[in-house]
């Protein structure tokens, strides 16, 4: 049974099976029941605005151990409205100017290797504030003393990046980078955004640390601001600026407010056990598979999560792994891999995503889907860099 296929049978889309992680393009995840049912509840309902901010506000201290909380339209915009709070506090004149810095502090330092692409560029979210980028050492490393020497009288913030996107070695390590920013007088922003562990940035030293609400919380789609109550504050009167586009309605705070009280209940093991019973599943189904390895392994960033990698020897598979991907991705039951790495001749699957029995869908599947490749006249090799002109090509000719 797929849940509410037919909302998107009705709206004309496939129904998508999602073994590629909390993914913006296929929706970010499963909401929560819990969300769901509060989302409802509330539509209907007028909220004092500034009251609902205020609950959540305590929801957001009592589970990360920050002073204050607020709930804005995503992670994103949480970067944006951080970097703008460390930059105005709370002068209503300076955040109605914004972006507009004239006068402020306006330098924001952040590590080469941290200037990532979520879907859009890191730095852009630090820009959109009027904040300048001054970034620290090479992409593949950086040290303590680039970044005393990049901070300025004009430093507002630095920000630090968790995530899998982040080039994984030769970077400060936190509580170096925390402590350097702190001996200066910089506050820090870590953006958190898919990270499990809701407590041990702020308990680092972090003077804010920002969450997808959308992400592994299954929340609505919301960012989740958490600090200093200071910065906090300042962070939220930018509603009354340039936050003003980033707006989150009541259905968004009461409902992440829903599911990060869902999370302090979730029953993670159990989860655990049903994630592994899906990986399982999955190994014996490529087991002795020509030109196929497949090995559960751990979340980069140390989420407690396992994925399958998938490598793929095109000799002797007959068929390379982007191909396979894409193979995956057609059809009218879309099953879509975690293929950001393809060009190394492997993807993942991973199993946080999934709808009860849709594991079973992804092991027939892939097998049907190498089966064909065994089968076929000639083996299924594309060029790699075709496929990522066509990809380009394709995002350019939305909506067609
Ligand atoms: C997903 C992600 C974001 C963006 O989060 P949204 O809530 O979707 O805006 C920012 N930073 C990192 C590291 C992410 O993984």
């Amino acid at each position: 049974m797929i849940p509410n296929d037919d909302i998107r049978a009705r709206l004309g889309l496939r129904p998508a099976i999602n073994v590629s992680g909390t993914m913006t393009s296929l929706g970010a995840s499963i909401v929560v029941p819990q969300a769901i049912e509060t989302v409802a509840a509330v539509l209907s309902q007028w909220t004092e605005m500034s009251d609902l901010q205020r609950t959540a506000s305590r929801t957001i201290a009592r589970l990360t151990g920050a002073e204050a909380g607020c709930i804005t339209a995503s992670c994103s915009a949480g970067i944006t409205l951080a970097v703008a709070a460390a930059m105005t506090g709370a002068d209503l004149a300076a955040i109605e100017r914004l972006p507009d810095a004239t006068g402020l502090k306006d330098e924001v330092v952040i590590q080469a290797g941290h200037m990532v692409s979520y879907g859009a560029p890191v730095e852009q979210a630090i820009r959109l504030a009027g904040a300048k980028v001054v970034p620290v050492g090479q992409a593949t490393s950086a040290h303590a003393y680039q970044l005393d020497g990049a901070i300025t009288e004009k430093t507002a913030a630095a920000v630090y990046v968790v995530s899998h996107h982040v080039v994984e070695y030769g970077q400060i390590p936190l509580a170096n980078f925390i402590a350097t920013a702190h001996a200066k007088g910089v506050p820090v922003i870590v953006d958190a955004a898919s990270e499990y562990d809701l407590r041990m940035f702020i308990a680092a030293g972090a003077d804010i640390v920002l969450y997808s609400g959308h992400k592994f919380l299954g929340g609505p789609t919301t960012g989740i601001i958490a600090g200093s109550k200071a910065l906090v504050r300042a962070s939220y009167l930018q509603n009354r600026g340039i936050g003003r586009g980033m707006k989150v309605g009541k259905e968004g705070i009461a409902g992440v407010i829903a599911a990060l009280e869902a999370w302090e209940n979730r029953d993670h093991a159990g989860i655990r056990a049903r994630e592994r019973k899906a990986l399982d599943l999955w190994v014996k189904a490529l087991a002795g598979r020509p030109g196929v390895t497949a090995r559960i392994t751990p979340d980069p960033t140390n989420n407690p999560l396992d994925r399958l990698r998938i490598d793929i020897d095109p000799e002797a598979a007959r068929i390379t792994a982007w191909d396979l991907a894409d193979a995956m991705a057609s059809g009218d039951r879309p099953v879509i891999v975690r293929d950001h790495e393809a060009e190394h001749g492997y993807f993942f699957l991973d199993p946080c995503n999934l709808h009860p029995d849709e594991e079973a869908i992804v092991a027939e599947r892939i097998a049907g889907e190498l089966d064909k490749a065994a089968d076929a006249p000639r083996p299924i090799v594309t060029s790699f860099a075709e496929r990522a002109m066509r990809l380009e090509a394709g995002l350019l000719n939305w909506p067609d």
